[in-house]
Formats: C-alpha cells, structure tokens, sequence
C-alpha cells in the first residue's frame, strides 16, 4: 500500500497541547492530517489544568493583596468574594481559547473529528459514528485522566475535572495528595476563605522537590491556617443527609467537610482504544512505550505528552509534538533533551525550580556547595505580612557550575524562567556572582548570595 492509498498522512488522537502542535506542524510541511477529538479542542492544559488554574490562582490572590493594601494606604472598605462571578469568567475565557485552539487547526487546513475513536489496525481507526479512516501514521496524543481511589463512597469524591465547576465555594474541602494540584488548590480554597486539609499518604508533600523549599511551603501554609494530615488515608466517604460529607479516616480522626477532591496523580488514558488488541506495548501504569522518536512497538504508531506518563507537563508535550512532526514530516530529525525542565506549583506562595535538588546533586555528582537567601520581600514588610521567601542555588563545587535554583515566594515560577537558561547553558557560580544585581527586586537575590 502506498502512502496516498491512505486517508490521512497523520492521524492525530487527542487535540491537546501535544496533538495540536502535531497536527500543525505536520499539516504546515505539507502532511494531510486529521484529528479526532471526543471533549474539546485544547486538552487538559486549556480546559481543565493549567490555564483556569492559573486564572484562579490569580482570582484567589487578590484575598491578600486587597488585605495588604491597607498598609500601602488603599481603604478597601468591604472585601467580599463571588465565586460564582470568578467561575463563570475563567470558564468563559477557557471557551475563547477553545475556538482559538480550533481555528489553528482548521486554518492548518487540519481535518477535526469531533467525536472518539479507536484504533482496528496499525493503520486503521474507527471513529464512533461508524467511519473508518485510514492514515500513514497514527500520533497518540490523548493525555492522562486523574486517578481515583478505590474505597466506599468514591462517587463523592471530585478531580480536578470537576473543580472548575462548582455550584458553590465549599466552607470545607479536604484534598487528597500531597503533589501540584493538591498544594495549588489548597492555597486557592484558602484564599477564598474555605478551610482546607490536605491528607497525604507519606510523611511529606511535593515528593522530588527540594527539601528545604518543601518545608518552608509546609510551615507557611500552616501558618496561614491549612491543615496538614501526613501518613493518612481514607478508609470510606459518607454523604450525609444534609449534603456534607464524612470522611472515614485511616491514621488519623475522621474528617468532615463538604467537598473532597481526590489529586493523587494521573494514569494514562490507554484505555478501550484497541491499543492492547493491537499489541502496542504499554507500560505496568498503562502508558505507551516509545522509543526516542515517539514510536511505539507497532512501527506506524507513535505518542506524545502524558499518556507516555514521563514529564506530565504541557511544554514537554509540545516539544514532543513539534520534534515528532519535524521529524517524520519535515525531513528534521529531532529529539527532544529532557534536561533541566524548569516546572512549578501556583502554590500560596509559589515554588519555580529547574534542575537538581540538593540531595540529587549530591548522589550524581558527589560534592556540592549550596547558597541559600532567606528573605522578607520588601512588599510584604511594608504590608506587615510575616512571610519569608527562600532561594537556593545548588552548585557542583568541581566545575562550579549551578546545577539546580529551587526558589520559593511571590513570582518565583516568572523569575525562575530567565534562571533556568543560565542552568540549562550550564552556567558558574562565578557567572551569577559576575552580574550586577537589578536592585530593588526579588531575583537580585539569586545574583547575591555568597
Ligand atoms: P502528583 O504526582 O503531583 O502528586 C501525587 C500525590 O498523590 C503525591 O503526594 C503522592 O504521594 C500521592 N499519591 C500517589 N498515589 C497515591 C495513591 N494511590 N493513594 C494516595 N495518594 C497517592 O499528582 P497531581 O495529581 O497533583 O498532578 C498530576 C500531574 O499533573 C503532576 O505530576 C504534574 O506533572 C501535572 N501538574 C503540573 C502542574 C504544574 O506544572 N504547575 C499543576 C498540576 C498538575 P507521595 O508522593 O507522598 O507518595
């Protein structure tokens, strides 16, 4: 069969950040390319992560600012919270984004299927209506879905799905993890004045990050009133008649509240897509295999982003897509470097990091040296706000180079950015103590510290 006796040069499955790159660059170098996509153009970053996320880590921030304004001399006289106004814009804006993910596709001259399918052959798919479509290559793009716990009364229990959707703010939220999503919406709840508990199943949160930052996140958000449970489980979850819920605990009391959200990570979406049928090798989680160029066991078939459940996060999947579409379409072979990933939690405060923890550079690379700056912001002086930042350079002390900036405080992911190019071009020590602080700011600090 040769290529033009199928439908599609490329088949994409999932329209979210990884897809949609995909599909676009493989349609601008001239490929013919379709995309099926069964909830909304944009994924999980788009409709239901990172963007309304960020919009209520935003929302959720004025709580405080409109508190420390007092000190700036502002007189706000009544500080009042609709959730319902909030809800209703982000989802608004989440739309807006959708059609424009839509258009890119369409103006790429990208044929969307709005609509599931499944794989029949390593070349074949069918999509619910009954079609079936053929193409030269099959990109699996489909994402994760957030993993739920197997205990009485799970029904209950929200995801991150279904958090942008409340009726109404919860007085009482317990959240279960310890990981991004769990400490992102403990800090947004709290913001707008719901009493939260995080339980986590070990002894700490935020597991691979910096120890030092964990623990500043930790005694800050106590401070501010979250409660911790570590070392805890749920036994059951009971509704009650007035609608509150009664979680049955394991290792610590029983906790009621009115709304549980459950973010104890995200499983591959592999799921009754024929891929097992067809043989597609997956992983114990569930995820594809792939080799270095995306390709899976099954030679036409190829995956991107989280459903290969290696760096769940949105940039990397759009790196996928990209270096996928140059390579088998562009005639640029390309790999993706997963070095030096900067990532973040829109925590309350928020945590940037990029590169090695301190004990990660210790076991890879034997001796380092470590800089810390512990810091009261300005602004939250004058505000009378008792909240320190901490930044945190770890340097290997053979080359000198950093090899890891872990930072913790107001606008840490928007300075750790510019950070993380220094680490990723391998910088020094003496590269850093070298440039002139930009002064009076936060991220003079990564530049002084001795
Ligand atoms: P994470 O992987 O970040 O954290 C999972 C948490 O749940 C951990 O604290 C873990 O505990 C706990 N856990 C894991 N399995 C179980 C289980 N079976 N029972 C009870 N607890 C369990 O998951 P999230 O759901 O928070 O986020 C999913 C992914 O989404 C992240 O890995 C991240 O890649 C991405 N994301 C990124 C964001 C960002 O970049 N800002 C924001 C939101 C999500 P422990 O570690 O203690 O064992």
């Amino acid at each position: 069969m040769s290529e033009f006796d199928f439908d599609f040069d490329l088949f994409v499955v999932g329209a979210g950040s990884g897809g949609v790159r995909a599909a676009r660059i493989a349609a601008a170098h001239g490929a013919r390319v379709a995309v099926a996509e069964e909830h909304k153009v944009g994924g999980t970053c788009v409709i239901r992560g990172c963007v309304p996320k960020k919009l209520l880590v935003y929302g959720s921030h004025f709580a405080e600012d409109l508190d420390d304004a007092a000190m700036f001399g502002w007189d706000v006289p009544q500080k009042r919270f609709d959730w319902a106004v909030l809800r209703d814009n982000v989802l608004a804006e989440v739309e807006r984004l959708e059609g424009l993910y839509g258009e890119t596709l369409t103006n790429h001259k990208v044929t969307v299927f709005k609509e599931r399918v499944i794989l029949t052959g390593p070349n074949q798919l069918s999509l619910a209506s009954g079609r079936s479509v053929t193409a030269g290559k099959i990109l699996i793009a489909v994402g994760a879905r957030a993993a739920l716990p197997e205990i009485e009364g799970q029904e209950h229990v929200i995801t991150s799905n279904e958090v942008f959707h409340l009726d109404q703010l919860p007085k009482r939220v317990v959240i279960a993890g310890g990981g991004y999503i769990a400490n992102e919406f403990a800090g947004i709840f709290h913001q707008f004045g719901s009493h939260v508990t995080i339980v986590n199943r070990s002894d700490t949160i935020l597991r691979g990050y910096d120890e030092q930052i964990v623990d500043r996140l930790v005694k800050i958000s106590v401070a501010k009133g979250i409660d911790f449970r570590f070392n805890a489980g749920f036994a059951a979850i009971e509704k009650r008649e007035d609608g509150s819920l009664l979680c049955r605990m394991k290792g610590t009391q029983d906790i009621e509240a009115d709304q549980v959200l459950f973010a104890i990570g995200r499983l591959p979406n592999t799921e009754e897509m024929g891929l097992r049928e067809l043989g597609v090798e997956l992983t114990e989680r569930g995820a594809i295999k792939i080799d270095a160029d995306f390709r899976s066991s099954i030679p036409s078939i190829f995956a991107v982003g989280d459903v290969t459940d290696r760096i769940q996060l949105t940039p990397v999947a759009i790196r996928e897509g990209q270096a996928f579409a140059d390579t088998q379409f562009g005639g640029k072979p390309t790999h993706v470097d997963y070095g030096c990933v900067p990532s973040s939690c829109f925590s309350h405060p928020p945590i940037g990091l990029v590169g090695l923890t301190e004990s990660q550079a210790k076991n890879k690379l034997g001796v380092v040296r470590t800089y810390t700056s512990d810091f009261r912001p300005m602004k939250n002086v004058l505000a009378g706000r008792n909240e320190r930042s901490l930044y945190k350079l770890v340097v290997d002390d053979g080359s000198d180079e950093v090899v890891g900036i872990h930072m913790i405080g107001p606008d840490a992911p928007e300075i750790l950015q510019g950070a993380a190019v220094a680490v990723k071009a391998k910088l020094k020590k003496a590269d850093f103590d070298a440039t002139i602080a930009l002064h009076p700011t936060m991220a003079e600090e990564l530049v002084l510290m001795r």
